[in-house]
C-alpha cells in the first residue's frame, strides 16, 4: 500500500495504543490491584485517555487521514483499507464533539466510582455508591447534549454502544418481545411441569470449578496461548490485541451455575476477538462490530451451545468425574432440565433464557428515564425494586442483589445494557443460518467436535472486527435485518419440550 494510507496507519497504530494501555490499567485495577491504588490510577487512566483522546481529535490525525482517504478512493469499498478509514472518520466525527477534559474527567470520575461500587456491593450501601452515580448520569447528561439535536436523548448513549441504533428502535423490539417473553414465562409457570434445579446448589470445590471451565472452554476454541483467565467480582473480557484476549470469572462455592455459564460467557466474547483478522491488528477495529454482536457471540456460546442437550451429552460425564458425590449418580436429563429451569430470579447473569429479557427490559426503561431527567438517583433502590415486582413479581431484600448487582453503571456504561437482548435476538439469527450451513452441527457438538462451528464464525463475523456497522453484517450473514422471530421460535420451542407444554 502506498505511503500516505501508511502514515495514517502509522497514526491509527499509536492511538489504538494508547487505548490498550488504557485497558491494560483497567484489567490490573479490576484483577490485581490493591485498592489502595484506587486514586493513582485514575488520574494515570485519566491521563493516558486524554493522550488518546486529543491524539485522535487532532488536526494532523483529520490531515492523515484525509490523505489517506483520496489515496484508497478507487479501492473495493468493503476493502480493510477503505473499512478503516470509514471507521477511524466516524470515531473522529463522534469524539470532536466530546472536549477533552470531559473525557479525562469521565474516565477518572468512573475509576473511582468502580472502585466505590464494589465496596457499596460488598457492603449493602447504595449511599456510599450514590454521590459517584448521581456524577456519571450528570456528565452523561452532558454527553448526549454533545450530539444535539436527537431525537431521544438515550439516542447518543445507545449510540456510543450499538452504532445506528436508535432509542425508537429497540423500544419497538422491546414492545414485539414483552408479551410473547411475558406469555411463555406464564404458561411455564402455570401449566409446566415441575423441575428442580437444588442438584445445582451443593458444595463444588472451586478450584475445580476452575479446572472444568478451562477443560470446556479449551475445547469450544478459546486460546490460552493468546488469552489468559483470572478472578473479577464482574466478570469480563479484554482486548489488548489479537494476540492477548483476557477473561475473568467469578465463583459461588454453592452453585455451580455462576462460574460454568460466565466463563463460557465470557470465552465466547474472547473467541469473537481472537478471531479477527490479523490485517485490523493495531486498529480500533479489533473490538468487534459492536456490543450487540459481541453479546451475540457469548450469549450464543452461553446458551445455544451451552445450555443445549448435546453439549451436555459430551461434557456431562466429564463434569460427573469432576463432581461424582454431588453429581455420580444424576441422569443427563435430570441435569439438562436443572440448568435450563425457569423461574424469576433477582440477579440478571444467573438468569435462565425466559426471563433474561425482562431483566433488561427493566434496566432499559431505568436508562431512559435517567437520560430523560425524569428519575433522581436517590429514587433509583425504590424504583428498582417496584420495577422487578411488576416485571418478575420479586422484591430485592437488599440492594446488593438489587440496584447494586451489575458493574456497568460504575465503569459510565450507561446505553450498555440494551444490547444483551439484541445480542439474543442476533444469536438466534446467526445459529439458524449456521445450522443451515452445517447440516451435522448438532452431532458435531455432541462430539465436543467445535472446529467447523468455530471456523464457521470466523468465517461469517469474527474475521471482520468493526468493519461492518451491526445490522449490515446481520444482513450480510442471514439476509435479515434483525427480528425477533428465530429467537421466539428457539425459545418457545426449547420450553415446551423442558416444560411438556405441547
Ligand atoms: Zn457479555
Amino acid at each position: 500500500m502506498t505511503e500516505k494510507y501508511q502514515q495514517f496507519r502509522k497514526h491509527v497504530g499509536e492511538i489504538f495504543d494508547l487505548d490498550a494501555v488504557v485497558s491494560v490499567l483497567e484489567w490490573d485495577q479490576q484483577t490485581y490491584m490493591p485498592s489502595g491504588g484506587a486514586q493513582v490510577r485514575a488520574m494515570q487512566i485519566a491521563t493516558v485517555y486524554r493522550l488518546w483522546h486529543e491524539n485522535l481529535t487532532g488536526d494532523e490525525f483529520s490531515a492523515a487521514l484525509e490523505a489517506a482517504k483520496e489515496e484508497t478512493a478507487n479501492l473495493d469499498p468493503d476493502s480493510d483499507e477503505v473499512r478503516i478509514i470509514r471507521h477511524m472518520q466516524r470515531e473522529v466525527d463522534q469524539w470532536r464533539k466530546v472536549p477533552s477534559e470531559w473525557v479525562s474527567e469521565f474516565k477518572r470520575l468512573t475509576t473511582l466510582a468502580h472502585q466505590a461500587w464494589e465496596e457499596a456491593r460488598a457492603n449493602d450501601d447504595f449511599a456510599h455508591f450514590q454521590p459517584h452515580l448521581e456524577e456519571i448520569v450528570q456528565m452523561r447528561r452532558q454527553y448526549s447534549e454533545f450530539f444535539a439535536p436527537y431525537d431521544h436523548p438515550y439516542d447518543p448513549l445507545l449510540d456510543y454502544f450499538e452504532p445506528g441504533m436508535k432509542t425508537s428502535d429497540v423500544k419497538a423490539v422491546f414492545d414485539e418481545l414483552r408479551p410473547r417473553q411475558v406469555e411463555l414465562v406464564r404458561e411455564i409457570a402455570e401449566r409446566g411441569a415441575p423441575v428442580d434445579d437444588a442438584i445445582l446448589r451443593q458444595n463444588f470445590d472451586t478450584s475445580k470449578q476452575w479446572d472444568f471451565g478451562i477443560e470446556v472452554i479449551k475445547a469450544l476454541g478459546y486460546d490460552f496461548e493468546r488469552g489468559r483467565q483470572d478472578k473479577a467480582a464482574h466478570p469480563f473480557t479484554t482486548s489488548f490485541g489479537i494476540g492477548d484476549v483476557r477473561i475473568t470469572t467469578r465463583f459461588d462455592p454453592k452453585y455451580i451455575g455462576t462460574a460454568l455459564f460466565g466463563t463460557i460467557h465470557e470465552a465466547g466474547h474472547a473467541m469473537y476477538d481472537q478471531g479477527i483478522s490479523p490485517s485490523l491488528d493495531r486498529t480500533d477495529l479489533i473490538n468487534g462490530a459492536s456490543y450487540g454482536v459481541h453479546e451475540s457471540q457469548s450469549r450464543m456460546m452461553e446458551n445455544l451451545v451451552g445450555r443445549s442437550r448435546p453439549f451436555w451429552k459430551a461434557f456431562f460425564p466429564r463434569l460427573q468425574q469432576y463432581f461424582s458425590s454431588q453429581l455420580g449418580e444424576m441422569d443427563l436429563e435430570t441435569f439438562y432440565r436443572a440448568i435450563n429451569k425457569v423461574e424469576p430470579s433477582l440477579i440478571r447473569v444467573e438468569a435462565d433464557e425466559a426471563t433474561y429479557n425482562l431483566h433488561i427490559m427493566l434496566r432499559f426503561e431505568i436508562e431512559t428515564a435517567l437520560a430523560e431527567n425524569k428519575l433522581s438517583v436517590a429514587d433509583l433502590p425504590e424504583v428498582w425494586n417496584s420495577k422487578m415486582e411488576e416485571y418478575l413479581g420479586l422484591t430485592p431484600p437488599n440492594d446488593a442483589d438489587g440496584v447494586l448487582q451489575d458493574v456497568h453503571w460504575s465503569s459510565g456504561y450507561i446505553g450498555y445494557f440494551a444490547t444483551y437482548s439484541l445480542g439474543n435476538l442476533m444469536a438466534s439469527q446467526i445459529w439458524t443460518k449456521m445450522e443451515e450451513d452445517i447440516p451435522d452441527l448438532t452431532n458435531q457438538i455432541e462430539r465436543a467436535q467445535f472446529a467447523e462451528m468455530l471456523a464457521w464464525l470466523r468465517e461469517n463475523i469474527h474475521q471482520h472486527g468493526a468493519k461492518f456497522e451491526p445490522l449490515e453484517l446481520l444482513q450480510r450473514v442471514t439476509g435479515n435485518t434483525l427480528s425477533v422471530e428465530p429467537y421466539l421460535r428457539y425459545l418457545t420451542g426449547k420450553y415446551e419440550e423442558i416444560y411438556k407444554l405441547s
